[in-house]
């Protein structure tokens, strides 16, 4: 589903990226964990060509995310992203901001859109605020008017970089209710969290980065009571 194959990437001289490799099965939740600076973001955005790589491949359900001749604006079609700071259109209402890209972009009716909407905000606990702007809703409900932007897109993969870092602590359960539940569901999902009880919940697999190269790959069950890097083991000291 998600293929990444001998990644490196450098910002100038400094090389933030280190012959990653990492596969992601179709139905996969894997969390991307590791101390600040470590390239997880960098790596997530690379996904959706976000950010440009230097050398390797990466392919997203067949398709070679940085080669030339891919139609990349076609290819993240297929791809949800939703950042920490939610991004939302705030002169457009909850129902436009949801409703812009399959009407835009996937040419579909205002009516087959906004029904779309309305079933994703109604699953997501907004189904009272469809006509509302985003300046109006708490940062937990902007979140999830996030997720249901990209849900109407209806991607096969969904990428997550600290969906809940810019919350409060009382919103930060709502929307990871709504990443586990879509995890339920069967979604492909790369997240990139500082939320160590929801990583070992949710994530058939944690990806340990530290220093721009993958530390450690393992089950959560075994990550987290037998961490075999001392660099993992270290920052699992400091954080948990
Ligand atoms: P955090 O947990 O703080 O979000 P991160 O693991 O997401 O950290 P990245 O944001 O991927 O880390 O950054 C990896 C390294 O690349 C850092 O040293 C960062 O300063 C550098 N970097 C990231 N983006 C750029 C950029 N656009 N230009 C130059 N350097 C960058
Ligand atoms: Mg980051």
């Amino acid at each position: 589903m998600i293929s990444i194959k001998n990644v490196n990437k450098s910002f100038g001289t400094h090389h933030v990226l280190t012959d990653i490799s990492l596969e992601v099965p179709k139905s996969n939740v894997i969390a991307l964990i590791g101390p600040s600076g470590a390239g997880k973001s960098t790596l997530i955005r690379t996904i959706n060509a976000l950010e440009p790589i230097d050398s390797g491949e990466i392919i997203v359900n067949g398709i070679s995310i940085h080669d030339k001749k891919t139609n990349i604006n076609k290819a993240r079609t297929n791809i949800g992203f939703v950042f920490q700071s939610f991004n939302l259109y705030p002169f457009l209402s909850v129902l436009d901001n949801v409703t812009i890209s399959p009407i835009k972009v996937k040419k579909q009716s205002k009516e087959q859109a906004e029904k779309r909407a309305v079933e994703l905000l109604t699953s997501l606990g907004l189904g009272d605020k469809v006509h509302a702007f985003p300046g109006r809703l708490s940062g937990g409900q902007q979140q999830r008017v996030a997720i249901a932007r990209a849900l109407a897109m209806d991607p096969e993969v969904m990428l997550f970089d600290e969906p809940t870092s810019a919350l409060d602590p009382e919103m930060v359960k709502e929307v990871l209710d709504a990443i586990r539940k879509l995890a339920h569901e069967g979604m492909t999902m790369v997240v990139v969290t500082h939320e160590m009880g929801f990583a070992k919940e949710i994530c058939d697999e944690i990806v340990f980065m530290a220093e721009g190269k993958i530390v450690e790959v393992a089950p959560p069950s075994e990550f987290f009571s037998n961490p075999k890097t001392e660099r993992a083991q270290n920052f699992l000291k400091a954080v948990l």
